[in-house]
């Protein structure tokens, strides 16, 4: 779809490739600071915006409260509790309101269901290589280029298993393919957010399962009463992200990871597996964990490799060696997690001329994307990138190293950029991006959060530095700030 009401040039001010959350962040940033004339042009390979929201299971919701989900400041269209967690219908249509929204502040041409294919960048300007759904090639130039495809999250597709004698489905059709399973158990593959989102839409929507996990090392997830406690408790009760981040940054010295999630794993966190090693920054509530602890017919804490006969009868063979004896016609449920799968090719977050700037796990600022997104793009915008003191960290190779040390160093890494953005960007800047889970808690409690921080604010950004160039050391990975 073109927006009709702006013709379409051959040049653009502005290209933004990718209409999910961080390119919904980096419209709204470009149109806080690009002239109100500017032209920019967003493209999607899908019809619509929305990202990979569009393609997930119907009953996936957000883990946070809505209002922190969106672009900029961006307020939905409606008057739901703030506590509501939104569906992914819901999410969608707010999509299309912030596009909406934004349409009125900037002139910006929409083009869904168009790929980009390359990005060749000159001294003068960028060409972006696109392909449309009719499979035609089209040339879109533009002065500068911001790459938001994403983590290429897909669906993921039906485990495949030796025994044929189960029915093997996904979170996208569990529900339709469920009438065809002869037996009621179901076993949910993978503890992190997907197979808590399943196991509880199926103690909602079919009562009559018996729900068996197998998680692995387990996932540990943010405390939503903590983080987002409801009415008035929001003066007194819980605890900010910001300081959740700078207590457990100061403890992470770079090698001692295991040490400091154990401590944040008893105080700030829940999940059905108090043993949990694993945590991807979900959140979830008391409520819904007592849920699971209490519906869950069995937990079991290995990784599935097969399903196999073994005597007639069969047995989920499990990485251990372990075999659990399973009915025939048992369902099992692939949610072993959509996020880096793929690997994902190397640019740093701003290009060699510096007209391309690159939202991307390889070279991240921050462990959300759209955060990452919406300050980059203000820097970007005011030709402020690279920025000596932003430290960029190729997670997905950090992930590949050591699980165990990601987390923390996405927490140190992320602490610290929020540091340099808060230095270099307006305060105005900083009080619009609505993506900070903060915003939840009185703004006379934040403020004294970010006062405290402020006093600290050296000696933080100094040990964070410290440990991000130990962790670069450790595991020879791209941890460092960007050649300027
Ligand atoms: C199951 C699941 C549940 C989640 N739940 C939450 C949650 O509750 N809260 C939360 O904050 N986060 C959640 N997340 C994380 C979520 O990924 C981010 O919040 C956010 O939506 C990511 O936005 P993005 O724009 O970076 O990426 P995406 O949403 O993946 O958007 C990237 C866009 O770029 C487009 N694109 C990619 N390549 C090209 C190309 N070559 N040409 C044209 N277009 C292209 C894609 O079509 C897509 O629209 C969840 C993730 C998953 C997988």
């Amino acid at each position: 779809m073109t927006n009709q009401a702006t013709p379409t040039p051959a040049h653009y001010d502005l290209c933004i490739i990718g209409a999910g959350l961080s390119g919904m962040n980096a419209l709204f940033a470009a149109a806080e600071v690009l002239p109100r004339d500017a032209t920019v042009v967003l493209i999607d390979r899908n019809e619509r915006c929305g990202g990979m929201w569009i393609a997930a299971y119907d009953y996936v919701r957000l883990h946070q409260p809505h209002p922190m989900f969106t672009a900029g400041n961006i307020p939905w269209a409606w008057t739901k509790a703030r506590e509501h967690l939104a569906s992914r219908d819901e999410v969608i249509s707010h999509f299309g309101h912030c596009l909406a929204t934004l349409r009125a502040k900037v002139s910006v041409t929409e083009r869904f269901g168009l790929e980009c294919v390359s990005i060749n960048e000159t001294k003068q300007s960028v060409m972006v290589q696109c392909r449309n759904s009719a499979n035609d090639d089209e040339t879109i130039h533009a002065t500068r280029v911001i790459h938001a495809s994403g983590y290429q999250i897909t669906p993921p597709a039906p485990l495949s298993f030796t025994c044929k004698r189960i029915l093997s489905t996904t979170p996208e059709h569990l529900f339709e393919k469920l009438g065809e399973a002869s037996s009621p158990d179901v076993y949910v593959i993978g503890g992190g957010k997907t197979g808590m989102d399943t196991a509880l839409a199926l103690f909602d929507k079919a009562p009559d399962k018996r729900i068996h996990l197998v998680n692995g090392t387990g996932t540990i997830f943010g405390n939503r009463n903590l983080y987002a406690p409801k009415g008035v408790k929001r003066w007194w009760h819980g605890k900010l992200s910001l300081s959740t981040f700078a207590d457990l940054a100061l403890r992470f010295d770079g090698r001692n990871a295991r040490d400091v999630f154990t401590y944040f794993r008893q105080h700030f966190t829940v999940g059905p597996d108090s043993n949990a090693q694993q945590f991807f920054f979900g959140l979830l509530s008391e409520e819904e964990n007592a849920r699971l602890s209490a519906g869950l017919t069995s937990m079991i804490g290995d990784y599935l490799e097969d399903v196999v006969e073994c005597g007639g009868t069969p047995h989920l063979l499990l990485r251990s060696g372990r075999r659990v004896a399973i009915a025939p016609g048992s369902t099992i449920v692939n949610c072993t997690g959509h996020i880096l799968r793929k690997d994902l090719q190397y640019r740093p977050y701003i290009s060699a001329e510096g007209k391309v700037l690159t939202i991307s796990p390889r070279s991240m600022v921050h462990f959300l994307s759209s955060v990452s997104a919406y300050f980059l793009t203000h820097l970007f915008l005011r030709n402020r990138l690279p920025d000596r003191h932003l430290y960029a960290l190729d997670m997905q190779s950090l992930l590949r190293s050591s699980r165990q040390d990601w987390q923390m160093t996405g927490i140190t890494l992320s602490l610290l950029n929020t540091l340099v953005f808060a230095e270099r960007l307006p305060i105005g800047v900083l009080a619009k991006c609505g993506l900070d889970q903060d915003f939840w808690f009185p703004f006379p409690r934040r403020l004294a959060a970010m006062v405290r921080l402020g006093f600290r604010r050296t000696q933080l950004k100094a040990h964070c530095r410290q440990v991000l160039d130990a962790v670069q050391r450790r595991h020879g990975i791209r941890c460092a700030p960007l050649a300027g």
